[in-house]
């Protein structure tokens, strides 16, 4: 499994991800998505609004704004207990969240020892004396504050004067947005229950202890689907909402696989009765195992009445739905699959990357799923010095964008460099243009008309007809293995 540190590198390197504002020192916690990594995490957020929204005939699309009215937060609870536990250092003055104390390598200065100062791995005691950690586990000296619960809310005021009056919060989840416009959409577009409605947006959360790469930021982006069931309905013998939620766990279990994350990477967490949050009445996290361990990607929870029932409470609006079949008035449950995407983006990189032995050569590859990978196809010439070769290598990047496949031209230098280098930002195939293809008009030979194209997994090239180009990327972008489009044509040997 690759480690944080190269992907880090990799990220920074090839223009996926760069560090906040890096010429002025970098702002903990803050990432900028670079030319690729922008791509990358379009297609993230695409490929869940098709797969939740067009596809399916239950679930509608909303953006709400990421300021909302601070009774909002009243309401869902934010207010009052959306906080984490934070100990600090009475020494170097470091903040921490309580319980994340213990899940971080800790400095001891052990008495049984003359050369006292030792690092210990997470949760171990001292081999020498034996004690565990109560002191700060960064500077080894400072005994901890008692916890304090701490708001992670970001605050910000509304207008030119900053008073009480005028505070508000920048949204932590993009969930309210949904509870806070049932009663809009439920009238505008006319649905029967069971039906979603799903957002995506940034988020904002004061965390204590942001880190670990995209993993935890304090702005990030999230993929929201909440979906509404009648309580009162069975669906194969079970309650609706248990049926429902069934239904997503699978649902986006099977997401994740489709776009190309391993299964032995997945798993599902079930959360215990004491860890529930208040409102929910069972959650179920996927899990993806990140290079920092097993850590929630997604959390798929039934959050039952509650949101709807509170906002009622407090706006004084009646939010329900009526039930023609019962004859009565219902409060819907909810079922909320809530993903990250740039957990999702981390998580891809992670499982993406692989590094090969080619004839005595390290191979770096990112074997992206070709509808993730941020360019489809990267067309280079063989020679860059030759007019007709570049020229035709522009001609063809132009159709083949034209036809909404990310392609990019590079000539920065010589073909095998250039191989790798798509390779290690998981371009799925390169399409080279020769001097067979073009011919030599000074000799007064004429091109063939066909170019190489090379697929990155296996390294595999075959020469392809110009005028079937298009045909051969719509099979092998659309799902066609690459052995079944190779059968059609004569394979070259592959140089690199
Ligand atoms: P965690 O326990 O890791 O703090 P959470 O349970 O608070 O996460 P949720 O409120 O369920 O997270 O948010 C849904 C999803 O949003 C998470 O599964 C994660 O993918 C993403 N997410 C939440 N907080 C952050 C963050 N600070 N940075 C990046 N992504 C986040």
């Amino acid at each position: 499994m690759v480690d944080m540190d190269t992907l880090v590198s990799l990220c920074k390197r090839r223009g996926f991800i760069f560090q906040s504002s890096e010429i002025y020192g970098g702002l903990g916690s803050a990432w900028d998505y670079g030319p690729l990594g922008v791509e990358l995490k379009r297609n993230v957020r695409n490929l869940w609004w098709r797969d939740t929204v067009h596809l399916r005939r239950d679930v509608l699309g909303l953006e709400a704004a990421v300021l909302m009215h601070p009774r909002v937060w009243e309401a869902s609870g934010h207010l009052e207990r959306f906080t984490d536990p934070m100990v600090d250092c009475r020494e170097c003055k470091r903040r921490f969240r309580a319980d994340h104390v213990d899940t971080q390598a800790w400095l001891h200065y052990c008495p049984a020892k003359k050369d006292n100062k030792f690092e210990i791995p997470a949760g171990e005691a001292c081999k020498h004396c034996g004690a565990h950690r109560t002191l700060c586990p960064v500077c080894g000296k400072g005994t901890l504050t008692e916890p304090r619960q701490f708001n992670m809310m970001l605050k910000t005021f509304l207008g030119p004067v900053e008073e009480d009056a005028a505070v508000t919060y920048l949204r932590p989840e993009t969930a309210q947005g949904m509870f806070v416009n049932f009663e809009n959409v439920l009238q505008a577009m006319r649905r029967k229950l069971p039906f979603g409605i799903a957002q995506v947006g940034r988020s904002f959360r004061n965390e204590i202890t942001p880190g670990n790469f995209i993993f935890r930021t304090r702005e990030f982006e999230q993929m929201e689907l909440e979906f509404f069931v009648n309580p009162h309905d069975q669906v194969e013998g079970q309650p609706a909402d248990e049926y429902w939620h069934e239904h997503w766990i699978e649902t986006r279990m099977a997401w994740y696989r489709r776009y190309g994350i391993r299964a032995e990477n997945l798993r599902l967490r079930e959360h215990a009765k004491e860890e529930l949050a208040h409102y929910a009445k069972r959650t179920v996290d996927i899990e993806y195992r990140f290079a920092i361990g097993w850590s929630e990607l997604e959390g798929i929870a039934n959050r039952t009445d509650f949101d709807l029932k509170r906002h009622a409470e407090v706006s004084g609006r009646t939010l329900s739905y009526f039930d023609e079949e019962r004859k009565q008035h219902v409060v819907p449950y909810v079922i909320e699959p809530a993903a990250g995407v740039d957990r999702t983006v981390l998580a891809i990189l992670t499982d993406a990357y692989d590094v090969e032995e080619v004839r005595g050569e390290k191979r770096v590859v990112l074997r992206f799923h070709p509808e993730v990978a941020p360019v489809k196809i990267a067309v280079l010439p063989l020679l860059k010095k030759r007019e007709e070769i570049v020229a035709r290598c522009g001609e063809l990047r132009d159709r083949l964008a034209a036809r909404g496949w990310v392609s990019v031209y590079d000539d920065t230098a010589a073909i095998g460099r250039l191989y790798r280098r798509q390779d290690e930002v998981g371009t799925p195939y390169c399409v080279t243009v020769d001097v067979q293809t073009v011919g030599d008009r000074e000799k007064g030979e004429r091109g063939d008309d066909r170019v190489t194209i090379r697929d990155r997994d296996s390294m595999g090239q075959i020469r392809v007809p110009i005028a079937e180009l298009e045909t051969a990327f719509a099979d092998l972008l659309g799902g066609t293995p690459w052995a079944a489009v190779a059968a059609r044509y004569p394979s070259q040997s592959a140089a690199s």
